[in-house]
């Protein structure tokens, strides 16, 4: 039997990973300063986001790691111009730093999404929390409106009951119509590409924001329905391009993200990607991509031999298992187990933990006494894994300075 309990170096590595999102170092401030790229302005291409118009640089930022207002700075010196971020990220502090940064900007010379989730099924009072859950992040944001706000995660029923539900419908549709936001969408992390199907026949949404990436082993369906959304106006974004930030099942080796931003490019249905730097040297990274997009003969060698190993990123559906007796959110238990081990990030991996509403974290797959039922197609140990993220609920949060 393994033992899966909780394990004091998987403790202290997920320690100091909560400590390493939030400090600049000495190193990285020299790197930025030192790299001419990016006090640059580039001028990135640009694609169109569905029937938004938006005309969007392909390279834009994902905040959700980011706590340096001067990485955003950063970013939007260097020519980025769409920012996402969400109403839990970093518990409300991700959209004040933007608000900070951005609010002697001139508001055409960005655009910014943010993302509200909610409990599923619907509470009596949805509409209500909703309204003021979009009102606080404009309040953060320091704005009166947001360019796109989604409906943050919806995955969570196989007849995508949540995307068509009306009442979601109508407050989204209430939002855009009282001018809190522009433009509607939602964001997915259920790699099904039938929700966009849904999402199609709805016709309210105008912006989808999915997982894209050279690993989904349903890539062909992906691209497929991505490209009916396509036709039917809706504008693509894409996230978790690099597959958790590692190349190895360990965490240790950081993966080639030059050559997955450029693999998730070469989809002319993609508008945009959002990939999730934090400090100076990742986003030199991006922008390096970003002034050459075009993927090479060696990049797409080195993405092929990734594919057939196992890494960090889940192609699990869906959100309660079934063949788990405890009914565990296997995926985005995965996904907290990426943040931790491949992102580096506690804080997020802890955020993620903290929405499952697990209960009785210390005797989670106890009922399995080492014989977990979940058989992996990635090669992951599933219960190994949960073991090991579960202590991040004990490393207390960094508070940012
Ligand atoms: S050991 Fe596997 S099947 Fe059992 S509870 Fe844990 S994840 Fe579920």
């Amino acid at each position: 039997m393994k033992n899966k309990g909780v394990n004091r170096r998987d403790f202290l590595r997920l320690s100091a990973a909560a400590g390493a999102g939030v400090v600049l170092t000495p190193g990285a401030a020299a790197s930025t300063l030192s790299n001419p790229t990016i006090s640059q302005k580039s001028d990135f291409p640009k694609r169109t986001l569905g029937r938004t118009g938006l005309q969007l640089p392909i390279l834009s930022m994902g905040v959700m790691r980011a706590d340096n207002p001067n990485v955003v700075r950063a970013a939007y010196n260097a020519g980025l111009t769409h920012f996402d971020t969400a109403h839990g990220y970093q518990n409300g502090r991700n959209e004040e730093m933007l608000g900070n940064f951005f609010k002697d900007k001139p508001r055409d010379s960005f655009t910014i999404t943010t993302k509200g989730g909610f409990q599923y099924p619907l509470k009596d009072s949805f509409e209500t929390e909703y309204t003021e859950l979009i009102d606080l992040s404009l309040k953060r944001l320091q704005m009166d409106h947001v360019d796109i706000f989604l409906a943050h995660g919806l995955q969570s029923k196989e007849s995508f009951d949540d995307i068509t539900n009306p009442r979601i419908l109508n407050v989204l549709k209430k939002f855009k119509a009282e001018g809190k936001t522009r433009f509607i969408g939602l964001s997915t992390h259920a790699l099904k590409p039938a929700q966009i199907d849904a999402a199609i026949e709805t016709g309210v949404y105008d912006v989808i924001l999915i997982s894209y990436n050279f690993k989904l082993d349903n890539l062909k369906e992906t691209q497929e329905a991505i490209e009916r959304g396509v036709k039917a106006g809706i504008g693509f974004i894409a996230m978790k391009t690099m597959t958790g930030a590692v190349e190895d099942a360990e965490g240790k080796k950081k993966i080639n993200a030059q050559a997955c931003l450029k693999w998730a490019w070469e989809n002319k249905n993609i508008a945009t990607i959002i990939p999730g730097f934090s400090n100076f040297d990742e986003l030199d990274e991006c922008l390096a991509a970003g002034n050459n997009p075009s993927l090479t003969a060696p990049e797409k060698n080195y993405l092929a031999m990734l594919c057939n190993q196992e890494m960090l990123f889940c192609q699990r559906r869906g959100k309660r298992e079934k063949e788990c007796p405890e009914h565990l959110p296997i995926p985005d238990l995965m996904r907290a187990y990426m943040y931790a081990y491949g992102y580096k990030n506690a804080n997020l991996s802890k955020d993620t933990l903290m929405e499952l509403d697990l209960q009785n974290v210390a005797n989670l797959c106890k009922s399995c006494s080492g014989d977990c039922k979940v058989k992996c197609t990635s090669g992951f140990d599933v219960a190994r894994k949960i073991a090991a993220v579960t202590p991040v609920l004990q490393v207390p949060f960094i508070l940012f300075t």
